[in-house]
């Protein structure tokens, strides 16, 4: 699917009277099957770019293009990761996958044969008869990846998906998004505040400046993947 463009956007937050530019004129373009890391302090300005790219956030000035369609609401060829868990609690597992599905119109059989496919893909078939409440968060997470693969998303944003997990999990996590990046080729979009985990998983990184919205370095990675 099509190439991403964020060109020249600029967003502005106003409050009692005053403004805060929270990203300065930032232009981005991800290619191919590009895994991309944005990485900063907290409060420069990374969640506002995600959520614009998501169609979540209004854009105060500029563009952004998501395989040759202007972005201007969420839709769910954006595909989306928050950091909070975001499965549905009264659907189980498989259900939560479905969801998209079923928003699709896909028949009930294809539905499940391709919720299947992406259990699988993050190791979770032995739970898709379990509730959210049942999981631990790092299964919770891998369900809400495989929930919004399902649909075939043009690209996969993430905002700190594993920030909520601990050490061990998030680096069992990362190797295992790694592995479905290679098979599904898809675009990554991930912020983290952690260096580490940014060189870790990306093609490039783009390092934003503690003065909100700029963007200060882009480095690209050419150390061998895991
Ligand atoms: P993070 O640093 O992890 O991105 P924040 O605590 O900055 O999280 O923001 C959490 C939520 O609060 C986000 O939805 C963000 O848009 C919102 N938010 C952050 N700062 C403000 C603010 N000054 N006024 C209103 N909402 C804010
Ligand atoms: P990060 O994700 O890097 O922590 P954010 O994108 O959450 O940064 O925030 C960037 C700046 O914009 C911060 O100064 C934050 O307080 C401000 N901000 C974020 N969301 C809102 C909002 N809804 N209203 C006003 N200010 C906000």
């Amino acid at each position: 699917s099509g190439e991403i463009k964020i060109q020249n956007v600029c967003k502005d937050y106003s409050s009692n009277g005053s403004t805060l530019r929270a990203i300065d004129n930032i232009s981005i373009d991800i290619k191919d099957s590009e895994f991309i890391c944005i990485v900063g302090p907290s409060g420069c300005g990374k969640s506002t770019l995600l959520r614009m790219v998501a169609g979540l956030e209004p854009i105060s000035s500029g563009e952004i293009h998501v395989a040759g369609k202007k972005v201007t609401s969420p839709t769910p060829s954006i595909g989306f990761v928050f950091q909070e868990y975001t499965l549905f609690p009264w659907r189980n597992v498989q259900k939560n996958v479905e969801f998209g599905l079923e928003l699709k119109g896909m028949p009930p059989e294809e539905r499940s044969e391709r919720a299947k496919k992406y259990l699988d893909m993050v190791g979770l078939s032995k739970f898709k008869d379990s509730y959210p409440h049942q999981l631990s968060g790092g299964m919770k997470q891998r369900a809400a990846i495989a929930r919004t693969l399902a649909v075939d998303p043009d690209i996969l944003l993430m905002d700190e998906p594993f920030g909520a997990l601990d050490a061990q999990t998030r680096n069992l996590l990362q190797m295992q998004l790694l592995d479905i990046w290679k098979t599904e080729r898809i675009k990554v979009l991930f912020v983290t505040h952690s260096v580490d985990e940014a060189v870790f998983l990306a093609d490039r990184v783009i390092i934003m400046s503690a003065r909100p919205g700029r963007i200060k370095e882009i480095i690209d990675i050419d150390l061998p993947r895991p």
